[in-house]
């Protein structure tokens, strides 16, 4: 065996998919199966946005990843994307949407900028009155089918003869810096001549001594809300998905006649992936209707039909992990997602291929990429909804 992947969320799918159509033999495994709701990768939507503020590589990253959906997509017959477009409300000028929109016009991304009156003019569903300085459109963002874009990734693979398992795997053997074996649940030994454990927020609880301390866990709420009956100016054909940066929340139309999604986007507590319950808090509800009674407000009595809890695997600075283990030449650590992560899939699969193939550090994207080593790091927000708050916060665990 070429290469080992443990962890068939979207990171590990996409690494080993790309593995195995460039030719490596390749055995994936996961402890609950593909795109399972215990996965950071296992809700049903996540966004995919150009818009970093002044972050080059994830605006770049962004874009190739989308391609890559849209064209993984096309072949497989499948819906993964939904273009619904995507709105950013800036609270002011010269934060992270103007710098967006810098990051824009260097990379020639298309976006519109829209004032108020032009807001109440398109979507006169929203609220604009409340701390609304302009918005930025984006019409080339939208929603990808998270949970269903594991599966069909993980489908595509053994469908090119990589063998998928659901299994839990450990480090077992070692000679030297090299890791001979993993200790499998299923399959007893298993050795190979690559590892990449991209296990999202079950990596601290693998590698502790090295990671406890460089990804956090914790509680995410989610909160859908449905639309009256007959109602269709909240779901995606009417609505773009959106972020509001400042105010540290973001959402999702509704799709295929689910609930509209809002996001708190703040730390709940430290949270167990295989055995924390999964029941939001009434504090996440009511933080969400008090948003939507700015921003959305014929939807801030409408009743919540769905809930979600998922895990933020967040990193000091919030950029991801890729990086090789210190005492094993032939492991990958690969995750850090960070609440960000699941649009970069495809690109952070051809990243890691890259890096197994001995491409030097820098030779991709610039030094851009020492922001994925293990540590060294210092608080930041890379980028990502809640800004320098969601820094401070991190800090307080
Ligand atoms: C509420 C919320 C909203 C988000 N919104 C967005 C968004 O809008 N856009 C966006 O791009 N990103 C978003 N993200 C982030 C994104 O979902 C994650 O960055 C991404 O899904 C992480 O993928 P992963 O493959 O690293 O981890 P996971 O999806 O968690 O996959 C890890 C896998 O490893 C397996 N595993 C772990 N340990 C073992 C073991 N020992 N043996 C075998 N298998 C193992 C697990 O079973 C799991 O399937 C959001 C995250 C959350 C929580």
């Amino acid at each position: 065996m070429d290469l080992a992947v443990i962890g068939a969320g979207v990171m590990g799918s996409w690494t080993a998919y790309l593995a195995r159509q460039g030719g490596r033999t390749v055995a994936l495994l996961d402890a609950y199966g593909a795109g399972h709701p215990r996965a950071t990768s296992g809700d049903e939507t996540r966004l995919t946005r150009a818009a970093h503020g002044g972050d080059a590589l994830y605006t770049r990253w962004s874009r190739q990843s989308l391609e890559t959906w849209r064209r993984f997509a096309d072949e497989r017959g499948v819906r993964l994307f939904v273009p619904s477009g995507l709105l950013w409300f800036a609270h002011r000028e010269g934060a992270f949407e103007a710098e967006s929109i810098a990051t824009f016009d260097a990379q020639v991304v298309p976006y519109e900028r829209l004032e108020p009156d032009e807001l109440r003019r398109r979507w006169p569903q929203l609220g604009v009155s409340d701390g609304m300085r302009f918005a930025l459109y984006e019409p080339e963002g939208g929603v990808l089918m998270a949970r269903q874009g594991c599966r069909e990734v993980v489908a595509a693979f053994a469908e090119l003869g990589g063998s998928f398992d659901c299994s839990v795997a450990r480090p077992a053997r070692t000679d030297g810096r090299r890791l001979l074996e993993i200790a499998t649940t299923g399959h007893g030994t298993m050795s190979a001549g690559q590892f990449v454990f991209a296990c999202g927020p079950w990596l601290p609880r693998l590698f502790p001594d090295l990671l406890w301390d460089v990804i956090r866990v914790t509680k995410q709420d989610v909160v859908l809300v449905g639309p009256a009956a007959g109602d269709r100016r909240f779901h995606a054909e009417a609505v773009p998905a959106w972020a509001d940066y400042d105010a540290g929340y973001y959402g999702v139309p509704a799709i295929d006649d689910h609930g509209f999604k809002v996001g708190p986007d703040r730390y709940g507590p430290l949270f167990d992936p295989s055995n924390g319950e999964r029941v939001v808090d009434a504090e996440s509800i009511r933080l969400a209707r008090a948003y939507l009674r700015r921003r959305f407000p014929d939807l801030s009595q409408a009743p919540v039909v769905e809930t979600r809890v998922c895990q933020y695997e967040t990193t000091r600075d919030a950029h991801f992990l890729i990086a090789q283990h210190p005492d094993w030449d032939n492991v990958w650590l690969v995750g850090g997602g960070s609440g960000h992560g699941y649009k970069h899939g495809p690109r952070i699969g051809e990243y890691v291929l890259a890096r197994l193939d001995g491409v030097p550090e820098g030779d991709q994207d610039g030094d851009d990429e020492r922001r994925f080593r293990i540590g060294p790091r210092s608080p930041g927000s890379a980028a990502r909804t809640g800004g320098d708050e969601m820094a401070r916060a991190w800090e307080l665990f």
